[in-house]
């Protein structure tokens, strides 16, 4: 066990704090501003986070959600959900997720439209920063989620918002009747592409491979739709246009030959990356930069705990976020009881 670096109490206890962890953070919370404090303080507003909030809300505990950069998550950029149970003719992700927010807030929960950038896990109670403003709290969710990955070309950097995108949601409207290019070969670029023949006269569909990662069934929408073209063993070597795209530079992985695809739009979908900024140096990550849960949702340090997307990159579904955001609430109201927080703890309301 490594050794505690703070106090808590009186008492020394150690929370298994990693020996590589950052020296404690030396913040001073804005003058005249006090420390919010909370029992269970969860970091995310997902499937995940959401869901540990309306269990632990329901528990008593009266959670304060940080609800990050995209309150939501990655479900507010998707359209028709048809897989989430209870819901035999689909919803929106946006929708469900106006759902998930209410629930929570009917038992209590406080959702703050803030992101955690900064946490000291060293001592309990642990410290969070949102900008300026400082969160304390018995036990916390991590449950940030993951974003979306980009192809890392210049072109494609340059011209981001210029034609350039990664949600088809949120900018497909604004390529009615033209042409445009989705790169990637799961189940997003499948969605993205069937959500863009709404608007766009065609959508080149382009994958590295020619197998598809995606589902059976999603792949047969894909690949039986009239509006859809699929470029399979491709790979973009550059984003054309000097202010907004004008199309695609692809190249074979089979002839190495390149070809000029004009498109007006081009779409990202070719994975995610798990949003663990915060926690550099506090929790364990996988090879793939993924959180490590310890046991069950726990984490290395005791009473931090884990769940959805930002550990999970092999299920990553709404469904099984939500399931480990209940797993991560009844593990950490457990774990609160035996450290002897049964219930909320007073807030220092602003
Ligand atoms: P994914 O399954 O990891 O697929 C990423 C795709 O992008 C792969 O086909 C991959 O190619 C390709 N790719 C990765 N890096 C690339 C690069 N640098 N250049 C070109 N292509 C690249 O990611 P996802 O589609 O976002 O799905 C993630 C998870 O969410 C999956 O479990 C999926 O089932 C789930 N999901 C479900 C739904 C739904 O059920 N409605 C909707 C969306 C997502 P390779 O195949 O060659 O590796």
């Amino acid at each position: 066990m490594s050794q505690p670096t703070s106090p808590f109490g009186g008492f020394a206890i150690d929370f298994g704090v990693p020996d590589d962890a950052p020296a404690a953070a030396v913040a001073v919370p804005p003058v005249g501003v006090a420390p919010r404090e909370t029992s269970l303080l969860i970091l995310g507003s997902g499937p995940a986070g959401l869901t540990a909030a309306i269990y632990a809300a329901r528990a008593n505990l009266a959670p304060i959600v940080l609800a990050g950069f995209q309150p939501g998550g990655q479900l507010t950029i998707t359209t028709d959900v048809e897989n989430y149970p209870g819901f035999p003719e689909g919803i929106q992700g946006p929708e469900l997720m106006e759902r998930f927010r209410a629930q929570a807030e009917r038992f209590g929960t406080t959702i703050v439209d803030a992101e955690a950038d900064r946490v000291d896990f060293s001592s309990r109670p642990f410290r969070v920063w949102a900008g300026s403003a400082e969160y304390r709290a018995q036990a916390v969710i991590v449950a940030t989620g993951a974003s979306a990955l980009w192809l890392g070309l210049e072109s494609e950097e340059r011209l981001r918002g210029r034609g350039v995108s990664a949600c088809a949601t949120c900018d497909g409207f604004f390529f009615r009747d033209q042409e445009v290019a989705v790169v990637g070969g799961g189940d997003t670029a499948f969605e993205e592409a069937l959500y863009l023949t709404r608007f766009a006269s065609r959508v080149h569909l382009l994958h590295r491979r020619d197998e598809f990662r995606g589902s059976k069934i999603m792949q047969a929408r894909v690949e039986t739709h009239p509006q859809i073209e699929i470029h399979r063993s491709v790979v973009v070597d550059e984003v054309l246009g000097d202010d907004k795209v004008t199309g695609v530079r692809l190249r074979s992985t089979k002839t190495d030959e390149t070809s000029d695809l004009p498109v007006g739009g081009f779409f990202l979908a070719i994975g995610h990356r798990p949003n663990t900024a915060p926690f550099e140096g506090w929790l364990e990550k996988d090879e793939k930069g993924y959180l490590l849960v310890d046991h069950l949702t726990h984490s290395r340090v005791e009473g931090v705990f884990i769940a959805g997307d930002v550990h999970d990159h092999r299920y990553r579904q709404a469904i099984t976020a939500a399931g480990d955001g209940c797993r991560a609430a009844i593990d950490a109201e457990r774990w609160l009881e035996t450290v002897g927080v049964a219930e909320a703890v007073t807030t220092t309301a602003w």
